[in-house]
């Protein structure tokens, strides 16, 4: 078969499984196959496929058929201009949490040097950019999963930002961190409620990490860990950035309230509120640890 007639059976075979952009897939998938790139496959495109190469795209397209998402069978995903190689422990970047770059970007002086925490790294999209963007910014990782935390090592690496990037295993709500050390926090933190697991889609349910996706309390519980954790350790006036669910902007503001002041929510383009940010009060209450 040829690499053209192999592309558009690839295609029909994933419109009839109902699975998004057919034909995105199916040249995608044959270029990882190939080896090659977009125009590398025009170039290709009367070429024959030998047997090994056939055998192995059309096991690429049985797995997009049965749902695993493009970006776990292609191995990365791009967020903000950026690729990131992404596992089945790590939650795929989405377009969404791009507007936490554009937020704080918008906030903090990009030239002065700062430090920073990415809470809920998975593959260190959020932190990796920053870094990339603002060579005199150092950062955190931190995460609960020993192998989303792998992975995001060896997107550092990738970037080129070991030096200025450390990856920490902790969970969310116990940070071996000093308290008031960080100039800026980040998170995109699990924030799905349980009880709206039926409205998830099954691409995400069935493959997508729940801990990256699920929390307790409506969904609340790890976005009101996080701001526990910046009013421990940002220091005076320091900001903390939070993505949140399109129904709960409301109640992070007002979580946010109480121990930071210019409290804002910007929406998404589909115009849901998404990203919650504040500047931790001058005096603001730090509760002791338990
Ligand atoms: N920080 C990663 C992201 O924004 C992972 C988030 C998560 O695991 N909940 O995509």
């Amino acid at each position: 078969m040829r690499v053209r007639e192999a592309q558009r059976l690839a295609a029909r075979i994933l419109t009839k499984a109902k699975r998004d952009s057919p034909a995105l897939s199916a040249r995608l998938l044959l270029a990882k196959v190939l080896a090659t790139d977009r125009s590398g496959l025009l170039l290709k495109s009367e070429e024959v496929l030998d047997r090994k190469q056939g055998k192995a795209f059309f096991a690429l397209v049985r797995r997009r058929s049965r749902g695993e998402p493009l970006a776990y069978i292609l191995g990365s995903r791009e967020f903000y201009g950026l690729d990131f190689q992404v596992n089945a422990s790590t939650l795929i970047p989405r377009p969404e949490t791009e507007h936490i770059i554009e937020c704080v970007l918008a906030q903090e002086s990009t030239e002065r040097r700062l430090c920073f925490a990415d809470l809920g790294t998975g593959s260190g999209n959020l932190g990796i950019t920053l870094a990339y963007l603002c060579p005199n910014w150092r950062g955190l990782l931190i995460d609960i999963s020993a192998s989303a935390l792998a992975q995001a090592k060896a997107n550092t690496a990738r970037h080129g930002l070991e030096k200025r990037l450390t990856c920490l295993r902790a969970d969310l709500g116990s940070l071996p961190l000093a308290q008031q050390c960080l100039d800026v926090l980040v998170a995109n933190p699990p924030y799905i409620a349980h009880e709206e697991k039926d409205l998830v889609m099954d691409e995400v349910l069935n493959f997508e990490p729940h801990l990256a996706l699920f929390a307790d309390n409506h969904g609340l519980a790890q976005l009101q860990a996080a701001i526990d954790e910046a009013s421990h350790h940002l220091l005076p006036g320091g900001r903390i950035y939070l993505e949140h669910g399109a129904e709960q902007g409301e109640a992070v503001r007002n979580l946010l309230q109480k121990n930071f002041t210019e409290v804002s929510t910007i929406r998404d383009l589909a115009g849901h509120e998404r990203v919650s940010f504040g500047r931790l009060k001058k005096n603001s209450l730090i509760l002791t640890k338990k």
